[in-house]
């Protein structure tokens, strides 16, 4: 069957074409003024202070780990129920990711449960803003402040999101976004490191680029340093994917409110929540059905030629590599192993039609139907 309504999809016009093209006539390929453009731009709008532009979302949680000092044998404490990434940064410097469970209301980690993790080794919390909601980060920096603790926000879902009016990524000493297609912003590859630490900010800037000092002498090397800078075509594509962001924001709000109402009569699915105190920013609309039924409905969207997929999962711990590595086994995180069995990401996109949103209701609909007749 081919597909006619796709998981995702990048809202770009012929606005990031010519701005893209504009920079393939220039003679600066790196390093030039739409990176710069690209990091202010990106700061005025989250309202952060520093910006460093990085080529990945991965880059710059790398960057920010090793900034904030983060070292072999310190604890950082996480979540199970996340993209491999934000677990993966803390291995690359030989620190122990120390996992929480997940909560069902939010999808991101289980704040209760963050001080009986902490010991003399915990360095740093990483909280993951799932899927566009903001996980509970009055508790996360109530908990940072009294352990002395260091926060990274994992945002790279949540561009925009605010809890308790506060947009996500200024809450913590540094925050990362990324910029891959599905996400609600794109520039191909990328991602943005924010920060309002200046000492930070400019670690983080000499090690994007080979460890570099200020001075920039192409050839002098202060610290040990990476390449994941950014082109400036990517750059352009990141300024007006920037300046359309509130908009693309605004809209993604609105057909997820379509998709609610469409579905809230179905009793086998469990629809997203956003909490009072939060505005979500919408990454991936997400149900939750049975685990038994959760494969037999993708692969009769799949029939229908709508795309969907099982998100996360399987969950962090229980990927064959931290299993092997830590000993992680089933039944350790009962909630992330629970949402990860059961969630169902489903076609949705800035751009998505009305049209294609009753499809999608209608199809899972009448497949629900048939899967209880059966
Ligand atoms: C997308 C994403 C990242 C970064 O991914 P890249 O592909 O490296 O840009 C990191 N963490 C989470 C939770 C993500 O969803």
């Amino acid at each position: 069957m081919s597909i006619r309504v796709p998981l995702s999809k990048p809202f770009i016009d012929q606005r990031e074409i010519d701005a893209v093209v504009e920079v393939m006539k220039s003679s600066t390929l790196s390093l030039g003024p739409k990176t710069e453009e690209f990091e202010e731009k990106f700061a005025a709008l989250m309202g952060s202070k520093y910006a460093v532009a990085v080529n990945s979302g991965t880059s710059g949680l790398h960057l920010a780990i090793r900034a904030l000092g983060i070292k072999p044998g310190d604890e950082v404490i996480t979540t199970p129920f996340s993209f491999i990434a934000s677990s993966n940064c803390i291995l690359f410097e030989g620190a122990t990711p120390v996992f929480v469970d997940a909560e069902e209301e939010t999808f991101g980690m289980d704040t209760g449960q963050i001080e009986s993790r902490i010991t003399e080794r915990t360095r740093a919390i990483l909280p993951v803003h799932v899927f566009g909601h903001p996980c509970h980060m009055d508790k996360v920096m109530d908990i940072a402040r009294a352990h002395n603790l260091l926060v990274l926000e994992d945002a790279c879902e949540s561009p925009l999101a605010t809890y308790m009016g506060q947009t996500v990524g200024t809450f913590g000493n540094a925050s990362v976004f990324g910029f891959y297609p599905n996400k609600q912003m794109t520039t191909g590859e990328g991602g943005m490191v924010l920060t309002d630490d200046e000492h930070t900010y400019k670690l983080i800037k000499s090690m994007r680029n080979q460890g570099r000092g200020d001075s920039m002498q192409w050839l002098s090397f202060d610290r040990l340093g990476y390449n994941y800078r950014i082109s400036e075509l990517t750059a352009a594509m990141g300024v007006v994917q920037t300046e359309k962001l509130t908009s693309i924001i605004n809209a993604r709000e609105e057909k997820a409110r379509k998709y609610s109402d469409l579905l809230s009569g179905i009793d086998e699915v469990r629809l997203p929540q956003v909490l009072d105190q939060v505005r979500h920013s919408w990454f991936v609309f997400s149900i939750r059905v049975s685990a038994h039924w959760r494969d037999e409905i993708i692969a009769g969207l799949n029939d229908a030629g709508i795309q969907s997929k099982a998100y996360f999962y399987p969950s962090i711990h229980m990927q064959p590599f931290y299993q092997e590595t830590f000993g992680y086994k089933e039944g350790d995180f009962p909630v992330a192993e629970l949402l990860s069995n059961e969630m169902i990401i489903l076609p949705f996109y800035t751009s998505i039609s009305d049209e294609d949103l009753v499809f999608v209701a209608d199809t899972l609909k009448t497949i629900i139907k048939k899967i209880k007749n059966k």
